[in-house]
């Protein structure tokens, strides 16, 4: 099948190779005329595992090849995905701008019948409009159905080669047996391919965000009262997730979510709710405990440095989760400003985060980046664990350690053993258990 898939960021360029690996024809296209040059060159313009491989091999067998020029690649295409951002408005529901914008500019370039597929995370209702402005720009006939993204960062081309389902939105029998077609090969594995209307569909992929964003906050605020009543939230979380309704996983206390889907979902869906007069109380909760606990730690280091003021703290982890390079809205971002703001010298260091780190903190005298995890620990009056990426388990503690100048370590995703650090001679500090 010809497939033209627009914009080429996480969504659009994992969408397009795994579309393309599975022996469709596929052009991704984006406005950024630099990352198509990049990848033009064999550049990857993001961290992914496994995806490097997957995009050299499709290149390589001319499946795969990015471009800037719509018209070419849309003419004889049967399905053109739309993976556009969907960033933010200032009130909190999402921008579509760049999603009409590109409906418009794809339906001007359809040269026959076409499928317009929305993958981008969209209000409840966006494809009734992409609708209407497509067939106002086309005489084709343009089908447009909602096809959410499910991806998680880090793990993106396993969850689309085999997803737990796909969930598809649409409006007629003939968009219907388009996708059909080209998703079978994805569903071998047994899992549902969901059909459904177009505004439920649009509605699943906010309604799957938020829940995952619900347990994360609600095991946070546990978390907060178990440190108060002396419980253990390790202890909790097993006790709790061993029971088959509840289950373990989004059940880990720490600082909070980020990332640049769980926020903006949260806020989007929570202005949807009061657009149409309904009440979103626990959205709104949500948000406002997430908020308060990536201060938690933050606010821990500051009263544990007393004044911060020439004082220097470690930072390990900036990516919003480990396996990714993705700093959007990252945990980490929050705590380096909190402490900077305060006076602190924030050392850093990333396994994969460093070139986005660099762009995005370059206008903080007080950020340091290291380029090792014991480069960022030296000399420090504290330590943060922001991200718990697998490299910072086993490292040298002891090396750390005497390396600091007073060795208190911050642990903001319960990775380490309380014992063991303390037998390692580290102060140690984490969320949601005793003496935390
Ligand atoms: P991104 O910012 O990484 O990529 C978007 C790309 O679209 C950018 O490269 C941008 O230059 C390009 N673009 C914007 N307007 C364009 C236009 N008119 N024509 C061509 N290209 C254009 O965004 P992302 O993380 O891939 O997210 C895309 C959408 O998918 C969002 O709605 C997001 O909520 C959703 N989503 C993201 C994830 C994720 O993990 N990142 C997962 C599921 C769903």
């Amino acid at each position: 099948m010809r497939i033209t898939v627009i914009g080429t960021g996480y969504v659009g360029l994992v969408t397009g190779t795994c579309l393309s690996d599975m022996g469709n024809d596929v052009t991704c296209l984006d406005i950024d005329e630099n990352k198509i040059a990049a990848l033009g060159r064999g550049e990857m313009p993001i961290y992914e595992p496994g995806l490097a491989e997957l995009v050299q091999r499709n290149v390589r067998d001319q499946r795969l090849r990015f471009a800037t020029e719509l018209a070419g690649a849309v003419a004889g295409s049967e399905v053109a995905f739309i993976a556009v951002g969907t960033p933010p408005d200032e009130d909190g529901s999402a921008d579509r701008r760049h999603v009409l914008a590109a409906a418009r500019s794809v339906a001007g370039a359809a040269t026959g019948p076409l499928v317009i597929a929305v993958k981008s995370t969209v209000p409840v209702g966006t494809c009734d409009e992409v609708e209407a402005v497509a067939r106002e720009h086309s005489p084709h006939t343009i089908d447009v159905v909602s096809n959410p993204e499910f991806l998680k960062e880090g793990k993106a081309v396993e969850d689309f080669m085999r997803p737990d389902r796909i969930v598809v939105g649409v409006h007629s029998e003939s968009a219907e047996s388009v996708m059909r077609r080209l998703y079978e090969p994805f569903v071998r594995n047994g899992h549902p391919l969901l059909f459904m209307d177009r505004r439920s569909s649009e509605m699943t992929k906010y309604a799957a965000n938020v829940m995952l964003a619900t347990r994360i906050s609600l095991v946070n605020e546990i978390a907060q009262i178990c440190e108060r009543l002396g419980a253990d939230i390790r202890h909790v979380r097993r006790g709790v997730g061993s029971d088959k309704r509840i289950g373990m996983s989004f059940l880990y206390a720490g600082i909070g979510y980020g990332g640049s889907c769980f926020p903006k979902d949260v806020k989007a869906l929570s202005s949807m709710a009061v657009e149409s007069d309904c009440p979103a109380d626990i959205l709104d909760a949500v948000e406002k405990v997430n908020r308060h606990q990536k201060m938690v730690l933050a606010n821990r280091v500051i009263a544990h440095l007393g004044d911060a003021h020439g004082k220097r703290v470690g930072l390990w982890g900036i990516a919003f989760k480990p396996m990714t390079d993705d700093i959007r809205e990252a945990p980490a971002l929050t705590i380096i400003k909190r402490l900077t703001d305060a006076g602190a010298t924030v050392c850093a260091y990333d396994p994969e985060a460093m070139e986005n780190a660099r762009a995005a903190l370059a206008h903080n005298r007080r950020v340091e980046l290291a380029d090792s995890p014991y480069v960022a620990a030296e000399g420090a009056d504290a330590l943060v664990l922001a991200t718990e990426w697998g490299v910072f388990r086993s490292l040298d503690f002891e090396r750390v350690r005497a390396s600091m100048k007073r060795p208190i370590l911050f642990d903001g995703r319960n990775q380490y053993d309380p014992e063991q650090m303390r037998a390692l001679g580290f102060t140690y500090s984490c969320i949601g258990r005793p003496n935390a």
